[in-house]
């Protein structure tokens, strides 16, 4: 059988803000068999991860695609990959039949052509919609669960703060900081994401970092007593802020720096007097580092869903046509949650 498969790709490298312009939906016909033994494997795409990250690829250079290779750089016109999940429809991986459930890297298509060595495994859904294992149970939700378990190691009642807080990353680090008794201060660009994270995520205060023309004094308002973990999703202004607002051995994981991916000559510049005297320590990390503690996240992460401890955020758009738009409005801060695009009914 022969289908359609439509895909996105990049025109050109892009190197500052992304556009619609810079995308284009291509078509291609594509047989749905592989020769017996050729270890290739066919799946159709039901859910794929929208993540910032990938913008760092699409540059024509950026220090981050020599790190690790799920970061390498993507040529214009190339098959974009990216976390999702998706359903067999021929195999010559024994590993895999035809209507598996799988999980792992596939594309920003309909159909995904995944050659051996793809990291690619069977999904058991444990009682959870698709769309959890693509954030809230996936790489989004681990990212969190590390950074802030394992790299900003808090103790119940210390003081939180987390920037992109509305977003996939940064909400669930504030619902875990509330699981473990801190107390917690997000920041977003929007009025409406400030009253969710209040409201229905139970943060203990927000503001729109938007409507701040001093984000020094204004993390100095929310923490008189000063911060002792930043999670930090933004970099540039912020990260800055932070700093002059850190306690005495205050803990900084730095997940990613968003203001900075777009805008090639934005940098923090923290005042490393304070990073000295304060002894802060700011940490790098990526998710990947972190494999080992997935297990915990799972169990952790699934007993509080199920307790109605934590809640899921989720941003959904649907048709392969839609994932540029969906790409770009990350970074114009227009998804609530995870973002995720449906390719097919399950
Ligand atoms: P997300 O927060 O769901 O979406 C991005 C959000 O960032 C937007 O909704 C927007 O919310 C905010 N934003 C966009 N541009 C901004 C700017 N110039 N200044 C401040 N905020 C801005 O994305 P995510 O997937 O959870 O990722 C969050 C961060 O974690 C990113 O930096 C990402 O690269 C990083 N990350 C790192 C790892 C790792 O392994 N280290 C893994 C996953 C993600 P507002 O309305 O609040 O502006």
């Amino acid at each position: 059988m022969e289908v359609t498969n439509r895909y996105i790709t990049t025109k050109t490298h892009i190197d500052g803000a992304p556009k619609e312009s810079l995308f284009e939906l291509k078509t291609e016909a594509l047989a749905l068999s592989v020769e017996p033994g050729s270890n290739v494997v066919i799946v159709k795409n039901l859910y794929v991860s929208i993540d910032p990250y990938q913008i760092n690829r699409m540059k024509s250079q950026s220090s981050s695609q020599k790190s690790i290779s799920h970061a390498v750089g993507i040529a214009p016109g190339e098959v974009i990959d990216t976390y999702g999940v998706a359903k067999v429809v021929a195999s010559g991986n024994p590993n895999f039949e035809k209507d598996d459930l799988v999980i792992g890297f596939i594309t920003w298509g309909e159909y995904s052509v995944l050659k051996e060595g793809t990291i690619l495994n069977k999904l058991d859904t444990v009682g959870f919609p698709l769309t959890y294992h693509v954030g809230i149970l996936g790489l989004s939700g681990l990212a969190a669960y590390a950074g802030f378990f394992e790299v900003c190691k808090p103790k119940k009642g210390e003081k939180v703060f987390v920037s992109a807080a509305s977003g996939s990353v940064g909400n669930m680090v504030g619902q875990y900081a509330k699981q473990l008794g801190c107390y917690v201060v997000g920041c977003a660009g929007t009025k409406q994401k400030v009253e969710l994270l209040k409201e229905k995520l139970g943060f203990d205060d927000a503001f729109n970092y938007k409507e701040e023309t001093d984000l020094q004094s204004a993390l100095k308002r929310y923490f008189p007593d000063g911060i002792d973990i930043y999670f930090d999703n933004v970099g540039g202004e912020m990260l800055e802020a932070a700093v002059d607002n850190m306690n005495t051995f205050g803990r900084i994981a730095v997940c990613g720096v968003i203001a900075e991916y777009t805008d090639a000559g934005k940098r923090a510049a923290p005042d490393m007097l304070n990073v000295v005297y304060k002894r802060i320590k700011i940490q790098g990390y990526l998710v990947v580092d972190y494999l080992n503690v997935y297990e915990d996240f799972i169990s952790t992460t699934s007993d509080h869903l199920r307790t109605g401890n934590m809640q899921a955020l989720e941003d959904i758009t649907s048709g392969v046509e839609n994932i540029p738009s969906a790409f770009i409005g990350l970074f114009r801060g227009d998804n609530i949650g995870k973002k995720v695009v449906k390719l097919a009914d399950e």
